[in-house]
């Protein structure tokens, strides 16, 4: 039984790409492994899925596997001694040309940006590290001036904030990775530097309906289209990260719980992530103010929190995991969380399954039952469920392993194999011996249980029956 309503995704690297790390990091409390497709090779990514496939066969638990798409990362091209030094209030010039760069000059080899880019714009570079206003632009250069005073070196990132670039946010070589993750039946697909709704439509043509889709919001214009993203998406990422760099710092904060409010409300999953306990990857424990913002994410009943460099690439990944979850706990004990659970309880949409999930978790809470248990075909009654953020438990009965696995993303579910119920005392059977399993509920507990009748056919769930554990 999952212990935290809140999940924990990790991010695995060459810290944790061993059959034996991973085993620690689940039993750590790791719902969702991260495969970065912005490193390693394919077959880098076949050893990741069949290590954590293994895995889940030992613990017989469902384990989500997020591939996660690198999109169109902009780089500068490289420089004739690696590195150079620049001062505030430079001249510079970026251009498309292949010759290495100098101190005058270098290469920026995306001629999408010399189109999109005008007077005045800024181009950050390095996280942002070093930025430049624009002070001129033609079709293959444009000339700037140094914002900060620092270093460019080879291939560094380059963010323009603000502008839409005319790029589609899925590469050739995310096409490639792609046809891997769907081969490999990946459970999640993260489509990062998303611009609009048009990148995850033309992500879903592909996916259809074989993957989860997770808009990363990383990017400006991800925020002003964040409704219309919200309609086509499966679940969103709030990517801290690169938003940090194309946004001021002080508008992450308040974003974060935007995106949340706003995920919540449509019953999309939301992730949380990036720098959650950055300095675990070089320390034991985190500072205080890391553990602050986890615990804010969970107060604020994201659905998942992230783990990056701690998990891929830092000393301590395990101990990340644990400490994590230590935190999740800590704040999912209080009762100034179950308050602010019971206070944020979102209003059913008018459909037969959002009447059902609210009826469920209202008898739920009136005869005190400790767990809700949801028969789902395609998974779409548990994101209800878990919509409601009810304090109960919720059990997402499922024969479906694409569905046992997608849920292990979605707030507060457990999921749970299980064959098609033939009628209905078959249904209670399955779902009193599940509960007895997980240890959730007790002989005279009684509990909730919702399903669709006639048993087996997806989005018909039209049922809620209570019913006394024997
Ligand atoms: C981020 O930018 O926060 C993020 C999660 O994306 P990536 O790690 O792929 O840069």
């Amino acid at each position: 039984m999952k212990r935290t309503r809140t999940k924990i995704v990790a991010t695995l690297g060459p810290a944790s790409s061993s059959e034996e790390v991973i085993s620690k990091l689940f039993d750590a409390g790791v719902d969702i492994f991260r495969m970065n497709f912005s490193h390693g090779e394919p077959d880098d990514h076949r050893k990741l899925h069949a290590y954590i496939r293994k895995v889940e066969k030992q613990k017989q638990r469902p384990i989500a596997i997020l591939a996660d798409l690198q999109g169109p990362k902009l780089r500068l091209g490289v420089f004739e001694d690696g590195t150079i030094t620049l001062k505030a209030g430079q001249k510079y010039q970026f251009d498309m040309e292949p010759e290495p760069g100098n101190h005058h000059r270098a290469p920026l080899p995306h001629k999408e940006i010399f189109a999109a880019v005008s007077t005045d714009d800024q181009i950050l570079i390095n996280d942002g590290r070093m930025r430049f206003q624009v002070t001129k632009s033609h079709d293959r250069k444009m000339q700037v001036i140094a914002l900060t005073s620092g270093t460019l070196s080879n291939r560094k990132g380059v963010n323009l904030p603000g502008a839409h670039l005319p790029i589609s946010a899925l590469t050739a070589k995310d096409r490639k990775d792609l046809r891997l993750a769907l081969e490999l039946g990946v459970d999640w697909i993260a489509l990062s530097f998303v611009q609009g709704p048009e990148d995850v439509a033309d992500l879903r043509k592909i996916v259809k309906k074989q993957a989860g889709i997770i808009a990363k919001l990383e990017k400006p214009l991800a925020i002003t289209h964040l409704d219309a993203i919200l309609d086509l998406a499966d679940a969103v990422m709030v990517a801290r990260g690169d938003l940090g760099v194309e946004m001021p710092p002080e508008a992450v904060p308040v974003l974060q719980k935007e995106i949340i409010a706003k995920a919540r409300r449509k019953g999309a999953p939301v992730i949380v992530a990036t720098q959650m306990l950055e300095s675990m990857i070089d320390n034991p424990a985190p500072t205080r103010a890391e553990a602050s913002d986890v615990a804010t994410a969970v107060y604020d009943g994201t659905d998942a929190v992230m783990l990056s460099g701690e998990t891929a690439v830092g000393d301590y990944p395990v101990q990340a995991v644990s400490m994590m979850e230590k935190i999740i706990s800590s704040v999912e004990r209080s009762s100034s969380w179950r308050s602010l659970l019971a206070a944020s309880k979102r209003e059913p949409e008018n459909t037969t399954a959002d009447a059902v999930m609210a009826a469920a978790h209202l008898a739920a809470e009136t005869i005190n039952a400790p767990v809700i248990v949801t028969y789902t075909s395609s998974g779409s009654t548990a994101f209800r469920a878990a919509r409601e953020r009810p304090f109960e438990r919720i059990i997402g009965m499922t024969p479906n392993d694409h569905t046992a696995r997608r849920l292990a993303l979605v707030w507060g579910i457990t999921s749970c194999l299980t064959e098609d119920a033939q009628d209905m005392d078959d249904m209670v059977r399955k779902a009193v011996k599940t509960v007895k399993r997980e240890g959730i509920a007790e002989r005279h507990d009684r509990i909730v249980v919702t399903a669709g009748i006639p048993f087996g056919s997806p989005g018909k769930t039209n049922l809620v029956r209570i019913v006394r554990v024997d």
